[in-house]
C-alpha cells in the first residue's frame, strides 16, 4: 500500500545518469530500457534535479570534466542555455550565481540538521597505529628464533580509517596484519571451489623448505626436510605445520588462539600498560580487545592474512558468510579499499564532504535492512564517477539524492557490481592481481536476483529509506 501511494506521487523521469553502464554492465539492453522507464523521481525534486544538470555542466568547465554521463533532458537545457547566450548572459550568470548560493544555503541547513556523531577518528587511529607498533617491536623479540608466522607491519582498514564510522558509539578500530612464512617454509594460497560463487576462498598451504647450505644454516638451524627427525624435535622449535596447521593448511582458530596469547604475553611490557587496562574480547577469527583507562575505550580488532603477491588483496581471517571453516580464508579487499578512500582524500578538496556523505547514509540505513557495505559500495562508485571536487557543501543535497538514486536503480535491477572484483576503472595506484582485475562482474545483489521476497523486501526498504531522507531535506518533522 505505501510503496504504491509512494509511487503515485512519483513522475517519470528521463536520464539515468550512466548507472547502468557502472553498476550493471552485465545485464541486456532490453533490461536496462526497463530499469530506465522505472527510474521515477518525486515532484517536489524535479527542479533540484534538472538544476543538477546545469551546475554540474558549469563544474565541468572548472575542473576541466571528468564527462559527466549524457542525459536525456540535455536537449532541452541545451535550448534554454542558447538563449540565454542570444543576450542574456548577465541574467543567467546572475541566475546561475543565485542557484550557486541557493545550494550552499540548503546544503548548509541539511548539514545543519543531521546529528554528526561525536567522535574523534583521527586521535582513535594514531592511538592504535602507535599500540601497533609498540606490539609489533616486541612481537619480533618474542618470535625471533620460532617458527611461527613472521608479522609484517600492520595495515589499517575498515570505516574508522577511512574516515567514517556508522555506529556513534563502539567504533571499532581494525588492522589487517600480513603474515610471511617463517624460515624453512613456504606459502601457496590455493583456491577453495567448494563455497559459494559469491565469495572467493582460499586456503593457505604449508610447504617445509629446503634451508640445507643457505645462510640460516649458520645460525644452527637444521633442515626440516634433512635432518633426522629426534635431532630435529630435542635441537629446535617444532615446525609451522605442527603447530598452527591442520593438515598442511594453516588453521584461522589455531593462529586466532596464537594471536591472543601474543597478544596477552606481550601487553604488561608495554608502556600503555602502565594508563590503559586490557579486556580480551571472545572472537574466533580476530583477536578483539578493548583497553580502557576509566575515562576513554578503544575498540580494536586486528585481523590477520597473506598478501596476495604484491597486490593489494589478500586472504584474511576475516569471515564473509555464517559459517567459515577454519583452514577457508576469504579474499580480503580491505586494504585495496583504504587505498581508494586515500586516493580520493588525497585529490579532494579539503572541504569535501565525501565522507559525510557515507556517514550519513550508513547511519540512516541502520536498522532498514540494507548492509553498510551496500550503501559504501554505492558511495565508491559515485566517488570514482563524479570528479572529487563534486563533493563540496553546496553538492552536498544533490550527492545524497544520487546515491539514493543509485541504490534505487540497483535494487530494480536487482544488480549492484562490487566495486573492486572486475572493476576496470578503478585508480591504477590500486594493485590488483590480474585475475581480480579481469574477474567477470561479481553482484553484491545475488540474493535479490535469486529471492523474489527479499527483493520486494529491499525495495519496500528502499521506500522506507527515502522517506526518511526526503522528511531530513525538506525538514519535516
Ligand atoms: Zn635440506
Amino acid at each position: 500500500m505505501r510503496l504504491e501511494q509512494e509511487l503515485e506521487q512519483l513522475v517519470l523521469m528521463q536520464g539515468v545518469w550512466g548507472w547502468e553502464e557502472l553498476l550493471c554492465s552485465a545485464l541486456q539492453p532490453w533490461q536496462l530500457w526497463a530499469i530506465a522507464g522505472l527510474l521515477l523521481v518525486p515532484l517536489t525534486l524535479w527542479n533540484m534535479w534538472r538544476n543538477r544538470r546545469e551546475d554540474e555542466d558549469e563544474d565541468e568547465d572548472e575542473d576541466e570534466g571528468e564527462g559527466e554521463d549524457e542525459d536525456e533532458g540535455e536537449d532541452e537545457d541545451e535550448g534554454e542555455d542558447e538563449d540565454e547566450d542570444n543576450g542574456a548572459n548577465d541574467e543567467g550568470h546572475a541566475r546561475n550565481e543565485f542557484e550557486h548560493d541557493r545550494d550552499d544555503n540548503l546544503g548548509r541547513m541539511v548539514l545543519e540538521r543531521i546529528q554528526w556523531p561525536v567522535q574523534d577518528l583521527v586521535s582513535g587511529c594514531q592511538w592504535t597505529s602507535h599500540l601497533m607498533k609498540c606490539f609489533a617491536v616486541y612481537f619480533t623479540r618474542v618470535l625471533s628464533d620460532s617458527f611461527y608466522p613472521v608479522l609484517q607491519e600492520a595495515i589499517g582498514v575498515g570505516s574508522a580509517f577511512e574516515g567514517w564510522s556508522p555506529r556513534e558509539q563502539d567504533v571499532v578500530y581494525q588492522v589487517l596484519v600480513p603474515m610471511t612464512p617463517p624460515r624453512g617454509h613456504s606459502f601457496h594460497l590455493e583456491p577453495d571451489t567448494a563455497g559459494q560463487r559469491q565469495v572467493r576462498n582460499f586456503r593457505v598451504r604449508v610447504q617445509q623448505e629446503c634451508t640445507c647450505g643457505s645462510a640460516q644454516q649458520g645460525k644452527n638451524m637444521l633442515c626440516f626436510l634433512h635432518h633426522p627427525e629426534e635431532e630435529l624435535s630435542r635441537n629446535q622449535d617444532p615446525s609451522l605445520l605442527d603447530t598452527l596447521c591442520t593438515d598442511s593448511y594453516l588453521d584461522v582458530h589455531k593462529t586466532n588462539r596464537w594471536f591472543y596469547q601474543l597478544v596477552r604475553a606481550v601487553w604488561p611490557a608495554l608502556h600503555q600498560s602502565h594508563n590503559w587496562h586490557l579486556v580480551l574480547l571472545p572472537s574466533r577469527r580476530s583477536c578483539q580487545f578493548k583497553v580502557t583507562n576509566g575515562r576513554e575505550s578503544i575498540r580494536i580488532e586486528m585481523l590477520f592474512g597473506v598478501q596476495q603477491g604484491d597486490s593489494d588483496v589478500f586472504v584474511s581471517s576475516e569471515p564473509r558468510e555464517a559459517y567459515t571453516s577454519s583452514t577457508i580464508w576469504p579474499e580480503s579487499y580491505a586494504v585495496a579499499e583504504i587505498k581508494f578512500f586515500e586516493y580520493i582524500a588525497w585529490q579532494a578538496p579539503s572541504d569535501s564532504l565525501h565522507l559525510e556523505c557515507l556517514q550519513f547514509f550508513t547511519r540512516l540505513q541502520l536498522g532498514l535492512g540494507f548492509s553498510t557495505y551496500t550503501i559504501k559500495t554505492i558511495v565508491m562508485h559515485l566517488l570514482n564517477t563524479f570528479p572529487v571536487s563534486q563533493w563540496r557543501r553546496r553538492h552536498f543535497v544533490r550527492r545524497l539524492l544520487d546515491i539514493s538514486e543509485g541504490l534505487r536503480t540497483c535494487v530494480e535491477a536487482r544488480w549492484l557490481n562490487h566495486f573492486i572484483v572486475g572493476n576496470r576503472r578503478l585508480p591504477e595506484e590500486i594493485n590488483l592481481p590480474v585475475e581480480i582485475l579481469m574477474a567477470s562482474p561479481c553482484n553484491l545483489f545475488h540474493d535479490l536476483e535469486m529471492d523474489p521476497v527479499a527483493h520486494s523486501q529491499a525495495v519496500s526498504q528502499y521506500v522506507d529509506l527515502y522517506w526518511w531522507l526526503k522528511r531530513i531535506i525538506n525538514n519535516e518533522d
